[in-house]
């Protein structure tokens, strides 16, 4: 079985505590991951705090260093999709997809350079205002995009001249540590490590007196805990949290297309997807054919193994992932919901639930209010345009929303009304290069991608000189 390692001081490391990593379309263990000590830890952190001094100053080093990492890892990606599609589950297309855009953060965060204002110049007073790398990130990641988020979290943090230490979701770390070992020789020792073990890993991680900048993707209740910690230090926080993303949809649609809109933008990944369509808003008038409409595709959708060309949907990533969804769905079964399509984990072996529509809810249901983060889509009726934008805005989220309608420029004004990081009309998750991602309310602090992002890993240094 082959050894994977971490990446510390710019060498490869192991240990001898290692945990199991499960393919979860089996159920059956493929690999293991060290577990980091905290002398490894310490270490790393000694590394990242040595490197930052010179790194920190090396604008153009960085920018090589990251343009040759985008290369190393571009040769690779057929190989890092397939540990993609093994340890998190999703099909293998959908993993290249992944690994590609990882390669793409790469090369675009190559390009960024930090702005620098001139306030005044003249021949009393020179004030220019610049902005300085914070000093060693923590960039911890979640198990849904475990090659993409770590890579776009490195991107910023060399870009911006910090240096970064990624710790992976302890579910799937292998994509990541491979990632580790195919750039290290990239990058000077110490910039870029890449450690995995457990939760308690990630705590220390963030308590580490070292640590400037943490840069979080995962859970609410993670982000909290992470937040109180930070502040006992004032280290300074970027918080990607969870998402429960509405989708308004008007009565002027096509229902064909939009039914194709809505079921890509909910089930792709199986629903893990931060940013995935959670609930969905329908007006009365086309409700009951829209929801036939998004029940076909969930019948129709091929179910399995993502490694299997003819997947189209894998299997929830952990089995606590499934437990949760399944208890959402009878949650909203026993208080009353039709179930139209799926409803059950079919009889094999691995974490999978069939594709679920859900209908007749009123919207307290609590598959609506929290967050599933699964292959599960509640369909809520509307009357009124103005109750619908409430319901989608009464919510502790706020990261992503979307308007469907036949009419863009109608979309258009109704999408600034939606209290969400992004609103898309006539589509869901779509990003160009440099395009930000923030959270409105418990949906994140800070905003992550394009310039907006690179500013969050540093600090604002005025400098003003008095010409004598
Ligand atoms: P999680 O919070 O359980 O774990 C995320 C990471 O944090 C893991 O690496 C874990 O080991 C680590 N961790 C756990 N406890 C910690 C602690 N006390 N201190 C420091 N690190 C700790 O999240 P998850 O279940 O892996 O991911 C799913 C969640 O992530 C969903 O809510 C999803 O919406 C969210 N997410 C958000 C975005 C976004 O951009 N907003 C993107 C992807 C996923």
């Amino acid at each position: 079985m082959y050894e994977f390692t971490m990446t510390i001081a710019g060498s490869p490391a192991t240990t001898v505590e290692s945990f199991e990593v499960d393919n979860p379309a089996t159920g059956a263990a493929i690999a293991s991951a060290p577990e980091c000590t905290i002398d490894q830890l310490n270490d790393t952190m000694d590394a990242a705090l040595g490197c930052f001094e010179t790194w920190r100053k090396d604008q153009p080093a960085r920018r090589a260093a990251l343009e040759r990492a985008a290369s190393l890892l571009d040769a690779h990606v057929d190989e890092l999709a397939e540990i993609i599609t093994a340890e998190q589950g999703k099909p293998l297309s959908e993993s290249l997809d992944e690994a590609r855009g990882a390669v793409s953060d790469l090369r675009y965060f190559a390009t960024l350079q930090l702005p620098e204002d001139t306030l005044q110049n003249d021949t009393e007073v020179s004030v220019r205002v610049h902005r300085r790398p914070l000093g060693p990130v923590a960039a911890i990641a979640p198990w849904n995009y475990p090659l993409a988020i770590a890579a776009a979290k490195l991107a910023t943090a060399c870009a911006a001249g910090c240096t970064v230490v990624v710790k992976p979701s302890p579910y799937t770390p292998l994509a990541c540590l491979r990632f580790g070992e195919i750039v290290r020789d990239a990058f000077p020792a110490g910039a870029v490590s890449v450690i995995s073990g457990g939760d308690r890993l990630g705590a220390m991680l963030c308590a580490h007196p070292l640590t400037r900048l943490i840069s979080f993707t995962g859970s609410i209740e993670t982000g909290k805990q992470i937040a109180a910690v930070a502040a006992l230090d004032l280290k300074r926080i970027e918080l990607e949290l969870g998402g429960n993303d509405a989708a308004v949809v008007l009565d002027d649609v096509d229902i064909p297309r939009v039914a194709d809109g809505l079921f890509a933008n909910a089930f792709a990944n199986c629903g893990q997807v931060c940013d995935a369509i959670k609930r969905v808003y329908a007006p009365e008038r086309i409700y009951h054919e829209l929801v036939d409409a998004l029940a076909d595709r969930a019948r129709a959708a091929r179910v399995g193994d993502g490694s299997d060309a003819h997947t189209e949907i894998g299997p929830l990533t952990n089995e606590q992932q499934r437990n949760r969804v399944t208890e959402l769905v009878n949650d909203a079964v026993r208080v009353g919901a039709r179930l139209v399509a799926g409803g059950r984990s079919p009889d094999r072996p691995g974490y999978f639930y069939e594709p679920t529509v859900l209908a007749g809810l009123d919207g307290h249901e609590r598959i609506v209010t929290e967050e599933q983060f699964g292959p599960v889509l509640p369909v809520i009726a509307y009357h009124d345009i103005g109750d619908a934008i409430r319901n989608a805005n009464d919510s502790r989220f706020g990261l992503g929303a979307s308007v469907w309608t036949g009419d863009a420029e109608r979309g258009a004004t109704i999408a600034p009304q939606l209290e969400a990081g992004t609103v898309w009309v006539n589509t869901h998750q779509g990003y160009v290069t440099g395009q930000p991602s923030s959270g409105m309310k418990w949906s994140g602090i800070g905003t992550e991608g394009g310039p907006w992002g690179l500013l969050g890993f540093t600090a604002t240094q005025a400098i003003h000189v008095v010409l004598n």
